[in-house]
């Protein structure tokens, strides 16, 4: 067996896996009413394709990736648009956010659906299908896909590619049940991404709890040059630098990315997506969840993008008594919905209804002790108490220079405070004023390049005016420079001009050389007089 290389810190949980792992993934329902998120990834919204009205099929594209970091989004069964607009989805901030939703017809009509000979194709062709296909990382993270598998740009070659089936949250058994029952599928992504990648070696990491899911994958790595490896199961294992440390013994800079040590890693689910989009033609339509916790049949759904989570908590037998929270991802790093009838996204592998007991209950939060059980605990090699102590006198640089970002709010600091200090709260919350506060700056930056902008177009829109007068009027801008230059002059004629003149009864011009207008002035003036 090969080595493995321990990360630092993490903990043992309660795992609660066999409430949902004992039964065979299931499909979804089909509902009458299905509200897809354009933005369901990291990165640009998706540009809407639809309007109120259209019909569309099921897999067609209803909203275009904006931008090198973006992604498609498709119609996940065929019907009709009815709205275009911002409705309530699953995210941390609680926000609407802009929607396509379809009436169902109850068909389930396709588009025509075009199997891809990958082989034969350029890279950036290929990364082109994944894209339009929507795929992005199903870990819970929905990264674009074609971003990570373009290594054009990088310096290093790919040392080791990784694929994360760790799934080390209590709970959660999407991945294993996915990895039982549909290796050859994932197997079949996995090539399409060694196409691309190239990497010296390809490891497959797998929590040693989930012993059918290593050998289903192992059965199927059989002659490929793939390693299965079963990772001790300790929370977070499955977090990307902790695995890439635990797999290859490689750091991730503090900063930095594992492509920054020559690794690249994805979850199993997106392997398998690659494989639907190319060997059937099939875009991001659905996803495996798993729904459990206070639910009267936990399980693992196969459910279309879109679907209310009350319907998929229906369709495993709806609430039992008590459900205190509902919660998307896992106990440790999901967050609490403030609604059942958010739609189904392509980033969330569980919805977990809590009771009481399942939550981690509401003590008294004492003052800090410095024990350092947290420090012993954080994968990341920070100081969890010195980011506490930052972020809650909101001093955000302070908390910054001690590598706030790169904490990965696993949770596992808070859960063993003593002093049950939500600690993870705090370091959300200066995260959150952090980028509010850039965000400030940015649009300061901008409001004072705009006035910038505009006080040179107004110097630039005086200038070419004085150039036009210029132009049309030579002997005029000349006597102008001239009068510019004798100042004094002109105030000693206008002076003598403003002295009493003597009436004259035969008015003479002649040799004064005065124009006419100035003639009828003069004229004018002795008259007044
Ligand atoms: S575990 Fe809690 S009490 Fe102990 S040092 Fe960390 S924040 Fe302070
Ligand atoms: S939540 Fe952040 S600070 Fe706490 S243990 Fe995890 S990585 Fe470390």
């Amino acid at each position: 067996m090969s080595r493995l290389f321990p990360f630092h810190g993490g903990l043992k949980t309660v795992r609660h896996k066999t409430e949902s792992n004992r039964q065979p993934i299931q499909p979804g329902p089909l509902p009458r009413r299905l509200t897809v998120p354009l933005r369901q990834h990291i990165g640009a919204i998706a540009k809407a394709l639809v309007q109120v009205g259209d019909s569309v099929l099921k897999g067609q594209m209803i909203g275009q990736a904006d931008g090198y970091i973006s992604a498609a989004v498709h119609a996940p069964t065929s019907g009709v648009v009815v709205a275009v607009d911002t409705r309530p989805v699953p995210h941390p901030s609680g926000l609407p956010d802009l929607c396509v939703v379809i009436d169902s017809d109850g068909e389930n009509r396709w588009i025509e659906r075009q199997p891809v000979v990958y082989r034969a194709l350029h890279p950036s062709e290929l990364r082109n299908i994944l894209r339009n296909a929507g795929i992005v990382g199903l870990g819970g993270a929905a990264f674009p896909s074609a971003v990570k598998l373009n290594l054009s740009g990088q310096d290093q070659h790919l040392e080791t590619l990784i694929l994360n089936g760790a799934e080390c949250e209590p709970w959660i058994t999407c991945d294993d049940r996915l990895m039982r029952e549909r290796a050859a599928g994932i197997i079949a992504g996995l090539h399409v991404m060694v196409h691309l990648l190239e990497p010296r070696e390809v490891l497959i990491g797998i929590e040693d709890d989930k012993p059918e899911a290593i050998a289903a994958m192992s059965e199927m790595c059989a002659g490929t040059g793939y390693a299965v490896r079963s990772v001790p199961t300790r929370y977070p294992s499955g977090s990307v630098k902790q695995l890439v440390k635990l797999l290859t013994g490689k750091e991730t800079p503090v900063e930095g990315l594992p492509i920054d040590v020559g690794v690249q890693c994805f979850n199993v689910a997106t392997a398998y997506t690659i494989h639907r989009a190319i060997d059937h033609g099939e875009p991001v339509i659905s996803r495996v969840v798993t729904v459990t916790g206070h639910v009267s049949r936990p399980g693992n759904l196969d459910a279309l993008l879109g679907t209310p989570f009350a319907e998929l908590i229906e369709q495993c037998g709806g609430y039992r008594e008590k459900v205190e929270r509902l919660i998307m991802g896992g106990p440790m790093m999901g967050f609490a919905l403030h609604s059942d009838e958010v739609p189904l996204t392509k980033a969330a592998n569980c919805i977990l209804a809590a009771s009481a007991e399942e939550l981690t209950p509401t003590r008294p939060v004492a003052p800090c002790i410095r024990c350092g059980a947290c420090v012993e605990v954080c994968p990341a090699n920070l100081l969890p108490q010195q980011l506490y102590w930052h972020a809650r006198a909101k001093e955000f640089d302070k908390a910054q220079d001690y590598h706030l970002f790169s904490c990965i709010e696993c949770g596992c600091c808070s859960a063993v405070c003593p002093s049950h200090i939500p600690l993870v709260q705090y370091y959300r919350y200066a995260k959150n004023e952090i980028w509010a506060q850039e965000k400030e700056k940015q649009k300061a930056e901008l409001a004072r390049q705009r006035h910038q902008a505009r006080l040179e177009r107004l110097e630039r829109e005086k200038q070419e005016r004085e150039a036009k007068l210029r132009q049309k009027s030579p002997a005029r801008t000349a006597k102008a420079e001239d009068s510019g230059a004798g100042g004094k002059l002109d105030i000693q004629t206008a002076v003598a001009q403003a002295k009493p003149q003597p009436l004259s009864l035969i008015p003479s011009h002649e040799g004064t050389g005065e124009s006419e207008g100035e003639k009828t002035d003069q004229s004018l003036g002795k008259q007044d007089v």
